[in-house]
């Protein structure tokens, strides 16, 4: 029985599952992008075939049952990857919340608090109809900040966010505490911020 892909170097045991493989795949950057931050760079499993599939199917996997999903909202930058590949997945259409300035035409935006200063992500309006059931992803987790500005952006353009989604969690941030009085939250794994 074949235990690997077949597609050499990738080497993802059939049986790994895709929790195993955020935490075996994700690199921990210390003092990224600036001191003090651990940085978790998931892009070791967008770039592994295997890997990139399975994680996108248990991220929608959670909220593909009852309504399902008919949209994926992806957070600038990363957050475009698993959109698209969750989207192509399921058959559905991307939408891109993007950092101001990004996006031709009109546009919602929402600010919101970081840890020091403060940020804004936009949205186009009127690209679905109006009730369309959009699942959010993004990488990382953390205070919730940036997915709760989105959900935000989502229901001013007229949507009904059904839930969010990401590879990781940072424990001791309360994003989840943040998130979950307004949708259902999915994570693959829960790591120290
Ligand atoms: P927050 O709004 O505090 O939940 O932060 C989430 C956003 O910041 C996501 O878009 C992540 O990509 C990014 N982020 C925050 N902390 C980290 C971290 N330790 N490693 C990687 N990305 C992070």
């Amino acid at each position: 029985m074949r235990t690997t892909h077949p597609c050499l170097p990738y080497r993802c045991p059939v049986t790994e599952t895709a929790a195993a493989l955020v935490e075996r795949l994700t690199a921990v950057v210390p003092d990224f992008p600036k001191p003090g931050i651990l940085f978790r760079d998931v892009t070791p499993v967008f770039s592994d075939p295997v890997a990139f599939g399975r994680v996108c199917e248990a991220l929608a996997a959670p909220f593909a049952i009852g309504g399902g999903f008919q949209a994926v909202a992806g957070i600038e930058a990363r957050g475009f990857a698993l959109a698209g590949g969750i989207a192509a997945q399921h058959q559905v259409g991307v939408l891109t919340v993007r950092k101001a300035g990004k996006l031709p035409g009109e546009v919602l935006s929402e600010q919101y608090a970081l840890e020091y200063g403060e940020a804004e992500l936009e949205l186009r309006p009127g690209q679905l109809p109006q009730g369309t059931r959009v699942l959010v992803v993004d990488d990382v987790l953390a205070t919730g900040g940036t997915a709760a500005a989105t959900v935000t952006l989502l229901e001013r353009a007229g949507y009904e966010a059904v839930g969010f989604a990401s590879l990781l969690e940072l424990d001791g941030l309360a994003g989840r505490e943040r998130l979950e009085p307004r949708l259902p939250v999915t994570t693959l794994g829960r790591v120290p911020a």
